[in-house]
């Protein structure tokens, strides 16, 4: 069996091409988590070795990055995202040898659970807000990854960081609709503000560099932005 690629000179090429932070993990172990227990996995997920995490910072003072459009990638930090994937790979071919193939962002679409995945690669922990929390940005990332053909060195999961023990909630407080009232999170009230988000949406004064439409929403994200970790 071929060695595991080393990561650190994966992470320095992330890096360098805008990623704010990367991990690795073993599929097999990703498919043994619960929610990909459940779940009907795409057969080239299951025959990878590795898969690569990007999170990609998502500044409170940019919310722009944030904003849907009806582009592909829909929002602007999901384009620079699927950007790096796409250089990423090309690197892998030339400088390993390795098949790198990029998944979509929904699992119900080839794709795997992403924050499960992050999880694993030790890039935060799962937060009360039911959202990745990172050290370094709290929950204020967005995700992408790539599947490897060869195992890369595992990096997680993360120990000694459980920043919701001790914290008094305030993403559940901010919550417009009391998505966390009976102490789990509660997709359908979320969605509820999600729809109200899509029916006003944000109407740019004049049109700016790479968003040329413009009409965007901009979803809620006030469980994320009232989270202190991070800042
Ligand atoms: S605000 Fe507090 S409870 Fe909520 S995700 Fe952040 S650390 Fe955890
Ligand atoms: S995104 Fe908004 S509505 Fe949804 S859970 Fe977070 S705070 Fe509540």
């Amino acid at each position: 069996m071929d060695p595991a690629l080393p990561f650190d000179k994966i992470a320095t090429q992330a890096v360098s091409l805008g990623a704010s932070l990367v991990g690795a993990a073993h599929v097999v172990t990703l498919l043994a988590s619960p929610s990909h227990r459940r779940f009907q996995i795409d057969w080239r997920v299951q025959e990878a070795r590795s898969v690569l995490v990007l999170a990609l910072a998502h500044d409170d003072a940019k919310p722009e990055m944030d904003w849907w459009d009806n582009r592909q990638g829909r929002t602007p930090g999901n384009r620079r995202l699927i950007k790096i994937n796409r250089k990423l790979k090309k690197w892998f071919r030339k400088t390993y040898a390795v098949e790198a193939s990029e998944l979509p962002y929904n699992a119900h679409q080839r794709g795997v659970f992403l924050k499960d995945a992050a999880v694993l690669a030790g890039l935060g922990v799962m937060g009360k807000n039911n959202l990745l929390v990172t050290p370094q940005y709290g929950p204020r990332v967005r995700l992408r990854a790539l599947l490897l053909d060869r195992f890369v060195q595992c990096t997680g999961p993360l120990t000694g960081f459980s920043p919701c023990e001790t914290c008094e909630g305030f993403c559940m407080r901010a919550c417009p609709k009391e998505a966390f009232a009976g102490g789990a999170y509660r997709h359908d009230r979320c969605r509820q503000q999600m729809e109200k988000n899509e029916s006003d949406p944000v109407v740019l004064a004049s049109p700016v560099v790479g968003m040329p439409t413009r009409f965007k929403i901009a979803y809620c994200r006030l469980c994320e932005l009232a989270c202190p970790v991070g800042r």
